[in-house]
């Protein structure tokens, strides 16, 4: 379990940004790189190498748009 204070000092190790728990509190989500860091047995892994990237939206939503 990842406590509130532990969340308040990670940072996406990329930008630097926030990151937020995921719904399963399975990892750690960068929304500004769509980076989706792994919890291990309750550490995070702060790692971009390790990190998941998240999938883009659907191409065919925007080439729709003017
Ligand atoms: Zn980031």
């Amino acid at each position: 379990m990842i406590s509130k204070e532990l969340l308040e000092i990670l940072a996406c190790p990329k930008c630097k940004g926030p990151v937020e728990l995921t719904v399963n509190e399975d990892g750690l989500l960068c929304k500004s790189c769509r980076l989706l860091y792994e919890i291990r047995e309750g550490i995070p892994v702060m790692l971009v190498d390790e990190a998941r990237k998240l999938e883009d939206e659907p191409e065919d939503q925007k080439t729709n748009r003017p």
